[in-house]
């Protein structure tokens, strides 16, 4: 197994997970079959119970693991699935270490950071890398690893130690180190400065790693003569010193590095042959090309809460980017509060609530996106309306299906106070319940007890957009993440107005995928799809959006 160990020095949300994956598909493209690791320095056990707003979207695996979203920059760049494990936090690494002592394992030893949390590190390293994610049975080639946070941070230093011993328990050429830095640009003749990453390079070294390779992210591309002041003082070749400048689209990242010899310099590194596929590349190429070359645009309005941190949406918007791709348009997303769309606000937000209004009419379809919590409800189930009765394409993701539902009986079925009882104080006051608990939840513990992960769903009609958009197969299988569900005892009364539950769980009970009839495009899917959509393989769910919003056929 070969290792290519990403860390990042100077400040985080460098984009050291892109470049991860990057490095990922050029190691693709020399025939190796390709895993990834992200480690995360914090205590928490997993993503799930982090605000989105805080620290971007929680990404869930089919296994329901509620990770990081960098792992979902890894399975759209490498087109792999990822299992819970593949995402290392010290919240799990202490769970797993203190659950064995209290069994016994250290023999009479005093438990310590080194060794014992250390091995624990490289151990779970050796024993995930092993596990196949490409679909094939045998285990990968090689593993790009990612620690999360910057080297020299507190939280992150038993990890750095274990990847400092990791490379003489499993060989030195075996390892490829990788530090991504930053070189800012300061004063009027934009000079590119060399001491951030003199200093973290330091840093590294002091803890006993050597980088092989250098990534520095700035805004133009690095000059020579800065490559090889930073190779002078960094103990590196200048052609190691690599420039990450800001590109036109993140498709042209691996293509910037692999004209910049990374490829070659990571197989020289790990001793491993390249036979270079350059059919592969030229597939990144083609693609990479092609979004900088769309003019007609598509406009999608995101109904959501929008707090100006768009990676708490990441995986949403790249499943637009892949639909948008697929109809030949350039992507505009418009955000829109939904509390500003809300016409209860109106006297207090006028100004507001007329431009969320202008937005939203302006756009060729709108989607809603999943959510918790009732802040901005209203407004959501106003543009609902808005998009089932004047015929605008929507598509309504796990909470954007239970709001559908919900505006449906109120409107549809005249229950007027039809809500769900996740945003009512009393839900047994609650006449209408339109979206209930669902009963194998738990109530007292909020961390990986919702509904989660790959499960399979039926179609219950034998045709249907849906169905056509995926294919026609009879099942189709995506990641859930929920507590509540569309009320089973309400569905014949909404089913016979119009609003068809088209794919049910196994049990035929719980609603999965809605669509309206007589519409151009009203669709619910009470898991996320998002979650699986690849570059050049649109999620059908959102495919159907962005074909309704352009006016083409499905
Ligand atoms: N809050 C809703 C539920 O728990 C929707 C969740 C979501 O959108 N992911 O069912």
């Amino acid at each position: 197994m070969k290792y290519v160990i990403v860390t990042g020095g100077v400040l985080s949300g460098l984009g050291k997970g892109i470049t991860a994956s990057s490095i990922g598909v050029l190691m693709k493209s020399v025939g190796l079959r390709v895993t990834s690791i992200k480690i995360d320095p914090y205590l928490n056990s997993d993503a799930g119970t982090m605000s989105p707003f805080e620290h971007g979207e929680v990404f869930v695996l089919d296994d329901g693991g509620e990770v990081d979203l960098d792992l979902g920059n890894y399975e759209r760049f490498l087109d792999i699935s990822l299992t819970r494990d593949h995402n290392i936090t010290t919240g799990k690494v202490y769970s797993s270490v203190i659950e064995k002592e209290r069994r016994g394992d250290y023999l009479g030893k005093t438990v310590q950071v080194i060794p014992h949390i250390t091995d624990e590190i490289q151990d779970w390293i050796e024993r995930v890398s092993a596990i196949p994610t490409d679909g094939l049975d045998e285990a990968p080639d090689a593993c790009v690893i990612e620690l999360g946070g910057t080297v020299g941070d507190i939280e992150s230093s038993p990890f750095v130690e274990a990847l400092r011993q990791f490379q003489f328990r499993v060989g030195r050429e075996n390892v490829c180190f990788v530090h991504v830095s930053l070189v800012p640009v300061m004063g009027p003749v934009g000079e590119q400065k060399t001491k951030p990453t003199q200093h973290t390079v330091k840093e590294l070294r002091g803890l006993g790693i050597t980088p092989d390779l250098i990534v520095c992210r700035s805004s133009e591309p690095l000059q020579q003569e800065i490559k090889d002041k930073l190779a002078a003082f960094c103990h590196v070749e200048p052609r190691a010193v690599i420039s990450a400048h800001d590109v036109s689209n993140l498709y042209q990242i691996p293509m910037s590095f692999e004209r910049q010899g990374v490829r070659s310099m990571i197989a020289e590194c790990l001793g491993v042959d390249t036979t270079e596929d350059d059919q592969f590349l030229e597939g990144w190429r083609e693609m990479a090309d092609r979004v900088d070359e769309f003019q007609d645009e598509v406009r999608i309005a995101m109904v959501g809460k929008y707090t100006g941190l768009s990676d708490s949406y990441l995986s949403v918007i790249k499943a637009l980017q892949h639909s948008a791709m697929a109809v030949n348009r350039r992507l505009v997303i418009d955000w829109i509060e939904s509390t500003d769309l809300d016409s209860s606000n109106l006297d207090s937000n006028q100004d507001g609530y007329s431009k969320a209004w202008g937005k939203l009419e302006l756009a060729d379809g709108i989607l809603v996106p999943g959510g918790f919590g009732n802040r901005g409800v209203e407004g959501k189930i106003e543009a609902a309306r808005y998009a089932r009765e004047s015929g605008v394409p929507y598509l309504g993701i796990c909470l954007g299906l239970q709001i559908a539902t919900i505006e449906f009986c109120r409107n549809e079925l005249g229950l007027l106070d039809a809500n769900s009882e996740e945003f009512v104080e009393n839900s047994e006051d609650l006449a209408n319940k339109a979206v209930v608990f669902m009963p194998e939840i738990s109530k007292t513990h909020m961390g990986g007890t919702m509904r989660l992960g790959s499960k399979v769903t039926p179609f219950t009609v034998e045709d249907c957009k849906m169905k056509r958009l995926y294919g026609g197969v009879t099942e189709v299988s995506e990641r859930h993440r929920h507590r509540y569900e569309v009320n089973p005892d309400l569905i014949d009364k909404i089913e016979a107005k119009g609003m068809i539950y088209v794919g049910k769980d196994e049990t035929g009970q719980r609603c999965e995928i809605m669509e309206l009839e007589d519409h151009p495009y009203f669709v619910g899917t009470q898991y996320h799809p998002e979650f699986k959509s690849r570059p050049g393989r649109p999620s059908p769910p959102f495919l159907g959006l962005m074909k309704a919003a352009v006016g083409q056929n499905m």
